[in-house]
């Protein structure tokens, strides 16, 4: 790899590129093709930026920020239209050529040997072979995710959508007319696109369609300028987070205050800005208590049951060296995970996973024998 030429198309010096080495910059040698990524953004270099060993470069997909107070938000950060777009809960990959060879790539900047299987069926050769520079970045989703494992999308296995698209060695994204039309021109799906709204309207518009995804199970919204001159915000429904509420409840000692502080403070603006009425307010504060509260109970009395707490979840590979693969992609992320004997099926192979998860099993052990907090 020729240091010199990386540093250049990073846009900074050979030293800091060479310090960074010493810091922020991880070696992975496997799977093939061998990279370097960046485990956290630094020198306006996004977070899970990726320099393959043939000195190609994939930049880290840029994090979006939330709007709290929705329609001051809109009326801050756009100028002038707003592309209401919707928000898919999975997981990020980005999907790029490299040498030849297909990979999906994790937000952290690893590959995924799973996410790569099911990106070789979903996206056809064609894409890379007209634009071998392309980088799709999309959202796994559906029941067979096994991070963020979901009912409400129309696929009982895994599926993936496009949202965005950028080029190998270039910062920033192309955008969503560029994105949907491309999605289109290949037969590829992308995420939803409800309309393009002035930014007055826009507020009114995004409610209406917030409402309705939340009766439907789904997350919320991305709203994106047209013309890709400022960036993105997101928004999510009450549903949503207080579906992310009861995972995290149910799991209470393994996730961040911060992750059900944001979550419930979402709660409080969501319901002030939309004036509810008292009938309203009392429907969302009893979803957001029972969200809290019932997975809590049901960890607790599992365990006085004797059960362990373990999260189970499950994909479909075509190949058994996929599931060995993605066995030692999770550990090596750190994530405890006991894979079933693999189950033939019609299409491959059904792997049953089982994440032991420990802190909460053993903090909820520990209490109910006496221990104080
Ligand atoms: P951040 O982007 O702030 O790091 P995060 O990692 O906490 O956020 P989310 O809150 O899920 O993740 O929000 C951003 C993510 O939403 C994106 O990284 C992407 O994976 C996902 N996403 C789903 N649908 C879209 C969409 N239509 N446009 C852009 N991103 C989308
Ligand atoms: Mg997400």
């Amino acid at each position: 790899m020729n240091l010199q030429r990386v540093a250049d198309k990073l846009d900074i010096s050979l030293t800091r590129l060479q310090n960074l080495q010493q810091t922020v910059i991880k070696r992975s040698s496997w799977p093939e093709p061998r990279l370097l990524r960046f485990e956290k953004a630094t020198s306006g270099i996004e977070a899970g930026t990726i320099i393959f060993e043939n000195g190609e470069i994939v930049h880290g997909y840029p994090k979006i920020r939330r709007a709290m107070m929705l329609a001051a938000a809109l009326r801050r950060h756009f100028s002038d239209r707003v592309a209401v777009e919707e928000k898919m809960n999975g997981y990020n990959v980005r999907i790029a050529s490299v040498d030849g060879e297909m990979v999906a790539l994790t937000r952290g900047g690893f590959i995924c040997p799973y996410s790569t299987e099911v990106a070789e069926q979903l996206v056809p050769e064609k894409v890379f072979h007209d634009h071998p520079e392309m980088v799709l970045c999309g959202e796994m989703v559906g029941p067979e995710n096994p991070y963020v494992p979901k009912e409400v999308y129309p696929t009982d296995s895994i599926d993936f959508y496009l949202f965005d698209l950028s080029r190998k060695g270039q910062r920033g994204t192309l955008g969503v007319i560029k994105t949907h039309e491309f999605a289109k021109d290949y037969g590829l799906k992308a995420t939803s696109l409800f309309g393009e709204f002035g930014r007055e309207r826009a507020y009114e518009e995004t409610v209406r369609i917030i409402r309705s995804l939340g009766k439907r199970g789904r997350e919320g919204v991305v709203m994106k300028d047209p013309d890709n001159k400022v960036s993105p915000l997101k928004y999510t429904c009450s549903e949503s987070n207080c579906g992310d509420l009861e995972v995290a409840f149910r799991y209470y000692n393994d996730y961040a205050l911060d992750f059900f502080v944001s979550r419930a403070v979402r709660e409080g603006f969501q319901s002030a800005e939309w004036r509810e009425s008292e009938e309203e307010r009392t429907a969302r504060a009893l979803r957001l208590g029972k969200s809290i509260l019932f997975p809590m109970v049901d960890t607790i009395q599992k365990k006085i049951r004797g059960e362990q707490i373990v999260q189970h979840v499950q994909i479909k590979v075509k190949s058994l060296q996929t599931a060995r693969e993605f066995e030692y992609h999770l550990r090596r992320s750190g994530m405890k995970a006991i894979f079933d004997p693999p189950e033939p099926s019609d299409e491959g192979y059904i792997i049953r996973i089982a994440r032991p998860i420990m802190s909460t099993n053993d903090k909820t052990q520990a209490l109910l024998e006496g221990d104080t907090w």
